[in-house]
């Protein structure tokens, strides 16, 4: 299948292992690994025979057995130690191993682990609340679900069922999730495997400044020119069919695009002219991530539903969901929200939330992310300056993406869209995990979001490895 790789980490090789610095540190976990009585090659052998691995051909794979974490770093099962620079998949935001979270799931668990949603559950609603504060005054309620695809899903079902209106539309550089609505939303490749999909699914096109052939003179006119397109096709499609515009606030696996200025307030605008519901996905770029709770508050605007999920409980448990308007919480008053999930705010994963949304206020993350945000942003620009094969980078708080090119004039990605049939970028992500930094590529990008506990002298010792790998890349241009 012609997809672009996701290249994810991997266990280094064994030659890569005798080569990596001896950064064994048994003790220091070695009361997660007593947990753990295979050794890694049965925990690998059992695994690779009966689980099939998401977005690979399975022949061939190497898994990293993982024993546990501590902060930025994990652990495989013979005491090697990783630093995690994606946090996991852009989800794990306090780290490894956060105790106030795992004590908050435990103390749930002896007292309930489970009770349907139509009953009223402390922690669910304890969480909704916090959620809402957290949120623009304009916004009224929560729906949970598990996760961000399923979060996406029930967000255009809600402003399908409130407009009465069918089309959705969202943009070609976004990922939704892997289900089939939300598989229908995503617009990159990972979209392919549902076509021809969904009718009244219509993409356009992001405001991806760095491959734009028109010249601007500002963001702002940019701006003007996505937004009046969108709106020009938006008129075509009919106004009246379409029930919601749907986009990453911040375009996170399909390289950390962020908006140009006026962008989402004119997208905002387009909305409001048509009673178009503009629906934020927050699955990746909220809770702290860009040094502001959520993404749009970079860019002031108040959208109309947010979906999140990862963040919420830093993948401590499955958690994810939808935040309306109060004019949509209104609606439903007097019409059946037609959603349902059997696990819809689970108490484990409500009481992981809450501990988690405590940890961000108590540990004062988003005033730690606005530091160690701006040493990313100069680490990453000196990147950009030195090496031939950098094109861009695009960061901001602690969410970033190291753009390739083969060519800095011409802009030509190292890798062309959807096709890496030389492994170019894994043999990269490869080279990275060999000096223990563990990330993953999408396309021509490197993502760097490390957990936002991450601190500036960590922040430095890891990006020099990024600098060494990007100079070999330059010398093989
Ligand atoms: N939305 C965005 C922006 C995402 O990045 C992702 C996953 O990476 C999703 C939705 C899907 O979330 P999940 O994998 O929890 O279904």
């Amino acid at each position: 299948m012609p997809r672009g790789p996701r290249t994810g980490p991997r266990a280094p090789d064994a030659r890569a292992a005798s080569r990596a610095p001896a950064e064994r540190d048994a003790n220091r976990n070695s009361q997660k690994r007593e947990r753990t009585d295979m050794d890694s090659a049965q925990i690998k052998d059992l695994d690779l025979r009966y689980n099939l691995h998401s977005w690979s051909k399975q022949a061939g794979l190497n898994p990293l057995p993982v024993a546990g974490g501590e902060g930025i770093y994990y652990y495989d099962t013979d005491g090697n130690r990783y630093t995690d620079m994606s946090s996991q998949l852009v989800n794990l935001n306090v780290g490894h191993g956060c105790q106030p979270i795992v004590d908050a799931i435990k103390e749930q668990a002896e007292s309930y682990c489970f009770i349907q949603p139509s009953c009223a559950s402390e922690p669910r609603a304890v969480l909704a609340k916090m959620v809402i504060d957290r949120m623009p005054d304009n916004m009224g309620k929560v729906f949970f679900t598990l996760g961000g695809a399923d979060a996406n899903e029930n967000a255009i079902k809600i402003a399908r069922l409130y407009t009465g209106r069918k089309k959705v539309f969202s943009r070609y550089r976004s990922y939704h999730g892997s289900s089939f609505g939300a598989g229908n939303l995503t617009g990159e490749p990972r979209r392919y495997p549902l076509e021809p999909g969904i009718p009244g699914f219509v993409k356009f096109f992001d405001p991806y400044l760095y491959h734009e052939t028109i010249k601007f003179d500002s963001e702002e006119e940019a701006s003007a020119y996505y937004v009046s397109k969108l709106r020009e096709q938006i008129v075509y499609e009919g106004p009246d069919q379409v029930a919601a515009v749907v986009l990453e606030t911040i375009t996170g696996s399909n390289g950390v695009i962020i908006p140009p200025r006026g962008y989402l307030p004119g997208v905002r605008a387009v909305c409001d002219e048509f009673g178009i519901m503009m629906i934020c996905d927050e699955v990746m770029c909220g809770w702290c991530r860009t040094g502001k709770m959520f993404g749009f508050e970079n860019f002031d605007v108040k959208p109309d539903i947010v979906t999140f999920a990862k963040g919420i409980t830093s993948g401590y448990v499955p958690l994810g969901g939808c935040v309306v308007s109060k004019d949509i919480a209104a609606y439903f008053d007097d019409h059946t929200l037609q959603c349902g999930l059997t696990y819809s705010g689970h108490p484990l994963a409500c009481a992981a939330g809450i501990a988690c949304l405590k940890f961000y206020d108590d540990e004062h993350i988003l005033d730690r992310v606005k530091e160690t945000g701006a040493v990313l942003a100069e680490l990453e620009d000196q990147l950009l300056e030195k090496h031939a094969c950098v094109g861009d980078v695009r960061h901001i708080g602690l969410f970033s993406a190291v753009e390739l090119v083969r060519d800095k004039k011409t802009r030509e990605p190292l890798v062309s869209w959807g096709r890496d049939p030389r492994g170019i970028m894994p043999g990269i992500i490869s080279r990275l995990a060999e000096r223990r930094f563990m990330t993953y590529s999408h396309e021509n990008n490197i993502i760097v979001a490390p957990p936002l506990v991450i601190t500036a002298d960590q922040l430095r010792e890891e990006m020099a490895k990024l600098d060494e790998v990007l100079g070999e890349v330059d010398d093989e241009l």
